[in-house]
């Protein structure tokens, strides 16, 4: 199995591409820094597991569950002689038959989510029609790849260069595109699960990408969100609230040119980053080389920042919200969620029963606060001092640009009505 390079099909992709199969018949594509010919030859003799990959439908919440029974046997944080994502050596074969690579994405071989398995829809009745109402696709079931950033086993990706960091976006923007065309994914999820704390099997630096073969619930509440916000006035919810959080202020950590980064005011993790593009765009292939590059210098500052917060390196879970497939145009913002369930040395946010059981979030750590220690940790920079000179004074507009009162059917209950 061999592959020849192929040149850049974007004009913002610089990344260069080339793809193979593994000997399982997995699809492996690397994305090189610089352009380079790879002949690859997987010479495992592998085939994928069957079964245990089932999607049900849950009619209470009105969502789907993957079961994924294969995963329970996957590898579990091997030593590094051992590392599935560490590049191939003359005494073992890994997953990525190169003896050195930038990044490359490959299918997963426990996958939660898989093309060949059928949708079931006969636990109740009222399952297909209302799978049907929720947006899922019937013929197929998602893909599941694996991102490498690095072949360096002991790197991070917070340690990469700039240069590796815009081919990783460039990697997701590839994929995001080629999945989204595929006939069983809805959405798609790029995202990085860093640390044990955050239950990570593999050591090695890598992230997810999840093609989903519907559109999954924080998903369906943010188009209905931005749906019923330009409804009732006529707006962008997502620019408003970019533009309420810049005016306010206070929990701007970073701007750059094409970029903005804040924790939200309703924050619901100790540390929970949102950057987004100031360029109302969709999905990550619809961002310039320009974009990508300023994302990739603002997102290593970052993700450096977050590192210093506590002692050791911080767990997080990172992920791009991206418009699903039959998103209405115009809808979705593309962005970013950076969140860490650490608040302090030695101690994590576990989601338990009100989190877990009713789904109500308990943030220790105001949103204001954390944002002044993650700027300060840039203290310095010009990122730092642009976005407090932008902003330092809150807003006094007469009427704020967002809506200040949640619904009212949403209203909390006070101590006369309780
Ligand atoms: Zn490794």
């Amino acid at each position: 199995m061999t592959t020849a390079h192929e040149a850049p099909e974007t004009q913002h992709r610089r990344a260069h591409k080339s793809r193979a199969q593994l000997a399982d018949g997995r699809e492996i594509i690397f994305f090189d820094d610089a352009p380079r010919t790879r002949t690859v030859q997987d010479r495992r003799e592998i085939t994928r597991p069957e079964g245990g990959n089932e999607m049900r439908y849950d009619p209470l919440l009105r969502e789907w569950v993957a079961i994924a029974a294969a995963r329970q046997h996957r590898t579990h944080l091997p030593s590094s002689d051992q590392c599935p994502l560490c590049p191939t050596t003359e005494d073992r074969a890994s997953e990525v038959p190169q003896a050195e690579y930038d990044v490359v994405v490959f299918e997963n071989r426990f996958p939660s989510f898989r093309g060949d398995v059928p949708v079931p829809g006969d636990f109740l009745s009222t399952t297909t029609a209302a799978a049907e109402s929720a947006g899922i696709r019937q013929h197929g079931s998602g893909r599941c790849e694996v991102v490498c950033f690095t072949d360096d086993h002991t790197s991070q990706l917070a340690q990469v260069s700039a240069e590796r960091m815009r081919t990783v976006v460039d990697a997701w923007a590839d994929r995001s595109e080629a999945m989204l065309a595929e006939p069983g994914v809805e959405q798609v999820y790029c995202f990085e699960n860093r640390g044990e704390e955050i239950g990570v099997t593999l050591h090695h630096p890598h992230g997810q990408i999840y093609g989903y073969p519907f559109i999954t619930p924080r998903t369906r509440t943010l188009l209905e969100s931005a749906a019923d916000y330009r409804e009732r006035r006529g707006a962008d919810l997502f620019a408003d609230i970019l533009a309420a959080e810049v005016s306010d202020g206070r929990r701007i950590v970073a701007r750059t040119e094409h970029w903005t980064a804040f924790i939200p005011a309703w924050a619901r993790w100790p540390v929970e980053l949102h950057i987004y593009p100031h360029r109302a765009v969709e999905r990550l292939p619809e961002l310039t080389g320009a974009e990508r590059d300023d994302f990739a210098a603002l997102y290593l500052d970052l993700l450096q920042r977050g590192d210093q917060l506590f002692d050791g390196p911080l767990p997080y879970i990172s992920g791009w919200q991206q418009a699903p497939a039959s998103a209405e145009p115009g809808l979705m913002r593309l962005h970013l969620q950076l969140f860490s369930i650490r608040r302090a040395e030695n101690k994590l946010k576990f989601l338990a029963g009100s989190e877990s059981g009713m789904g109500v979030f308990i943030n220790d750590i105001a949103p204001e606060d954390m944002a002044r220690r993650l700027v300060d940790l840039g203290a310095g920079s010009a990122d730092a001092d642009a976005a407090g000179a932008d902003s330092a004074e809150p807003s006094t507009d007469a009427e704020p640009p967002i809506d200040a009162e949640p619904p009212t059917d949403a209203e909390p209950h006070t101590e006369e009505t309780r």
